[in-house]
């Protein structure tokens, strides 16, 4: 093994099981390790490397604006921010942007942004927010207490107050769920970590009614499904359903950390000066990469192509559930995210394409999910599926 990862199993923290690689380069679909071998990325950084590794706009996008000014805290305004905001506003529902430098933290300004909006229009004691079960919503304390999987709260609880969980596609548990405490809802339109799995158009329809009957804030965490992954800019733009807050981050930056809430003006005026804040978030540096993400994402035909892109992935995946019915018992996804729900570890097909220096990630125990970068090619998504076929065939025979 290479000195990179001798050195990382010393002195990193053990919270990650890694493969064992290091990367030192990418280009497009393409990672090369330590020793010049290229791997075939169908992670993208977990779904952050929308447009490939170092796709050029971006990467003069960083460039220029770090000859500039690097930071100057959020007591001032950048071009670069505001800019941002403009296109995410223009672009969604949206009439404000509160900018973060991660998912968990995009869902932590929703938490409290849904709370203060229902303790300014109602007072105290109306607080509670219903998330779903296999819902996964990041892993600090508030994001983790709305997480819907216990295994990820296993040593620390007690978790935030305040949280229930329902079943997903089960309007009456939902209902039945909803009381006078009640200020809000988060869901993800299509679970990813929770092993890839969409909510359906119907269910999410009922919930904006129940939301609406209430007058509590539908937050849509699309941290990993927003931002072109579904063959739309947002995945409820797919829906027809819109939310009052929305979480982004992952493909955000292009590749920089970057984080963003955006939301309806009627529950982002509770965030008043004061109520919340971050020194780093809108880093001129990372708007000016998600100014030219953003920028690519919206030109023209983009989205078609991801779509048209899915679609074959689809229908090849489609295929090794007819090939391979006992090994292959699921697949699910939009656009570019996709999960084939397997009757044996995933991580075992995961690790067998690695081998074969191909990247993919297991969403639980049993789906490997899908995620290649939004510019992915046509023969790459052939070369993958090729690769899991003959894996599978292995496997079967
Ligand atoms: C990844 C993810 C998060 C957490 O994002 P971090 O940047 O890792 O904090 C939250 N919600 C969803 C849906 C995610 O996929």
């Amino acid at each position: 093994m290479g000195i990179i990862v001798d050195r990382g199993e010393i002195y990193v923290a053990r919270t990650y099981q890694r493969f064992p690689v290091a990367f030192v380069r990418g280009q497009g679909s393409r990672l090369w390790d330590e020793e010049g071998r290229e791997y075939l990325d169908f992670v993208s950084g977990i779904a952050v490397c929308a447009l490939g590794h170092c796709p050029e706009v971006v990467v003069e996008a960083i460039k220029d604006q770090a000859q500039r000014l690097l930071h100057t805290s959020n007591l001032y305004w950048t071009a670069p921010q505001t800019e941002v905001a403009q296109i995410l506003c223009e672009n969604s529902f949206a009439d404000r942007v509160f900018f973060v430098n991660s998912g968990a933290e995009a869902v932590e300004a929703a938490f409290k942004c849904a709370r203060r909006y229902s303790y300014q229009k109602y007072g105290p004691g109306r607080h509670e927010i219903i998330a779903l079960w296999h819902s996964f919503h990041g892993r600090t304390m508030g994001a983790l207490s709305l997480t819907g999987q216990r295994k990820y709260w296993e040593g620390f609880e007690p978790l935030v107050p305040g949280v229930k969980h329902v079943p997903p596609e089960d309007i009456s548990a939902l209902t039945e769920a909803i009381g006078p405490a009640t200020c809000a809802v988060i869901l993800e339109p299509i679970q990813g970590e929770g092993g890839v799995r969409p909510l359906s158009a119907d269910y999410l329809l009922e919930v904006r009614r129940l939301c609406d009957e209430h007058d509590l804030v539908l937050i849509f965490d699309e941290i990993q499904v927003g931002l072109g992954r579904t063959g739309h800019l947002f995945a409820y733009q797919g829906l027809g359903i819109e939310p009052d807050l929305l979480t982004l981050a992952k493909a955000l930056g292009g590749g920089l950390p970057i984080g963003a809430l955006l939301g309806r003006e009627r529950v982002m005026s509770a965030l008043v000066p004061g109520s919340h804040a971050s020194t780093f978030g809108g880093n001129p540096v990372a708007c000016a990469a998600a100014k030219a993400v953003l920028e690519t994402l919206l030109g023209p035909d983009f989205l078609d192509e991801v779509r048209l892109k899915g679609a074959q992935l689809a229908k090849a995946l489609e295929r090794l559930r007819r090939d391979f019915p006992e090994l292959v018992l699921d697949v699910r996804g939009r656009g570019l995210i996709w999960g084939l729900e397997l009757s044996f570890p995933a991580k075992e097909l995961a690790d067998r394409l690695f081998e074969r220096r191909i990247l993919t990630v297991p969403a639980g125990e049993k789906v490997l999910r899908f995620l290649p970068p939004l510019t992915v090619a046509y023969r790459e998504i052939d070369a993958v599926v090729a690769a899991v076929k003959e894996v599978l065939g292995e496997r079967g025979s």
